[in-house]
């Protein structure tokens, strides 16, 4: 871990020193780190569950499942593509400059800054820093300070599994981010919310740093009458209260549906929610809390709000010393309530009912863009509508949030759930510049390209 923050410029001044000297560059670091990440994930498992749980009640098979079976996953796909990622790729040469060759050469970026939220606190300060890592930069993480457990864990074991002379922890808040965004980077990976993703934007201004911000938004789920009703709601049920109880970025933040298929979907999801969760979901060991009291009375204040009051047709009930909130269900919230304006982060799900499905489309266009659009429907023509009406950082047709499992496809937000994307490849591209590189022999002078210029010269182009 670093020290206090007036060190920071000298730590960075330092790491600055090793990436200059080439130390993070070779295939072979590359892969140790990763190695060590794996190996880190593997045999600390048990640490990090306990940390988790500390931070968030978080369920066992959750942390698992969520953060380190995906850590793990991330770093073996990374180092199985790591030299094929770092191989020059040729592109064919232009008629112009013939003869040449040309290439385009993935280069570090050099020392880049990767700043992480408390909700999946193991896997989003690990994945980024795979793809800074795989990418040969030196990097240091900031892990979130809402999630101390986990915070120190990382700080204590990053050193031991990797070289912690170019990957550092520093651990803190606001302060200490704000001294670290003082720092120049080469990049910065923030995850969290919009309204930090602008001042960390503003402080990378000054030095014309890169940004990819991972952000958040309000998942909608439109629910058409053509499904399998039993899969679509375990599957909602799962993305939303099985991910976190809700403090998810991709979970389901309010469903769109037909007024006459409503009450079908509803009885649905009450039975799937007794199932998973029993009768006393606040007993439940399943189900995590809310991470903090500040996040609680956020919550409640949701809940509280006489515009939605009542509209709430399940669950409901929360326990403030123990901070947790049964998984409660709304129906038809007015659009200007809170509940919909807000990102909901929680145990909090609004069904808005339609009188046809097309008109999710305008409702949800209407707002700003999510990081995740989720469609349940075996029908094709509305699944191809959906794809291309609803803009969104991603799309999954008939699940929920199990498409950032794919390491194929870039997961990363538009507008104001974010810019750029990461996981597999684009966790490397997002840490690596594309450098254009040509190389001529000193065959193929074309006379015209010279002064004195002439219209006859120009005639044998
Ligand atoms: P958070 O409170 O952990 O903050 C994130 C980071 O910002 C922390 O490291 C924190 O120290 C730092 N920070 C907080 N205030 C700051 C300030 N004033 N100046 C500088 N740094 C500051 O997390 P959060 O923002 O509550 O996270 C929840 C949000 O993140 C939600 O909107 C969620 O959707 C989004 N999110 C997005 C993703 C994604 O991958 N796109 C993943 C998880 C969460």
């Amino acid at each position: 871990m670093m020290a206090a923050a007036s060190s920071m410029e000298a730590e960075v001044a330092a790491l600055r020193a090793r990436y200059a000297a080439g130390r993070t560059r070779a295939a072979e670091w590359r892969a140790a780190q990763l190695r060590g990440l794996l190996r880190m994930a593997t045999e600390m498992e048990a640490e990090v569950c306990h940390a988790l749980h500390a931070d968030l009640a978080k369920p066992h098979t959750e942390s698992y499942v969520h953060e380190i079976s995906l850590v793990k996953s991330s770093c073996k796909f990374a180092v199985k593509n790591l030299k094929k990622w770092m191989k020059p790729k040729k592109v064919p040469a232009s008629l112009m400059t013939f003869p040449s060759t040309a290439r385009v050469t993935a280069e570090p970026l050099g020392v880049v800054l990767v700043i992480s939220a408390w909700n999946y606190p193991f896997l989003l300060s690990i994945d980024p820093i795979i793809g800074a890592i795989a990418a040969g930069n030196a990097v240091v993480l900031k892990p979130s300070e809402v999630a101390p457990a986990t915070s120190s864990l990382l700080a204590e074991l990053l050193p031991r599994y990797v070289d912690g002379a170019c990957i550092k922890v520093v651990e803190g808040g606001i302060a200490e981010t704000t001294a670290l965004l003082d720092q120049m980077w080469d990049k910065i990976f923030y995850t969290g919310n919009g309204k930090v993703g602008r001042i960390v934007m503003a402080s990378a201004v000054k030095h014309l740093t890169p940004v990819v911000l991972e952000l958040g938004g309000k998942c909608p789920v439109v629910v058409d009458s053509n499904v399998d009703l039993h899969v679509a709601a375990k599957r909602i049920a799962a993305g939303k209260w099985g991910c976190n109880n809700g403090q998810a970025c991709t979970a389901p933040d309010f469903i769109v549906t037909t007024k006459s298929f409503a009450p079908k979907l509803l009885e649905a999801l009450e039975k799937v929610l007794e199932k998973f969760y029993g009768n006393d979901p606040l007993r439940s060991s399943d189900l995590s809390r809310i991470v903090n009291s500040n996040h609680f009375n956020r919550l409640k204040g949701l809940m509280d709000d006489q515009m939605v009051s009542d509209k709430i047709i399940f669950g409901g009930q929360r326990d403030e010393r123990q901070l947790k909130i049964a998984p409660t269900i709304y129906l038809d919230v007015p659009l200007d309530s809170a509940i919909m304006k807000e990102e909901i982060f929680g145990p909090l799900l609004p069904i808005i009912t339609v009188e046809k499905i097309h008109e999710s489309f305008a409702l949800i266009n209407s707002m700003t863009k999510p990081l995740a659009a989720y469609l349940f429907t075996k029908d094709s023509n509305l699944q191809d509508q959906y794809e291309t009406s609803i803009s969104a950082g991603g799309m999954l047709v008939n699940d929920t949030s199990v498409h950032l499992t794919n390491q194929y496809l870039p997961f990363g937000g538009i507008g104001e759930s974010g810019m750029g994307a990461y996981h597999g490849r684009f966790s490397f591209e997002a840490f690596s510049h594309k450098k254009a590189v040509l190389v001529r022999g000193f065959a193929g002078e074309a006379k015209a390209r010279y002064p004195p210029y002439s219209p006859a010269k120009l005639k044998v182009l």
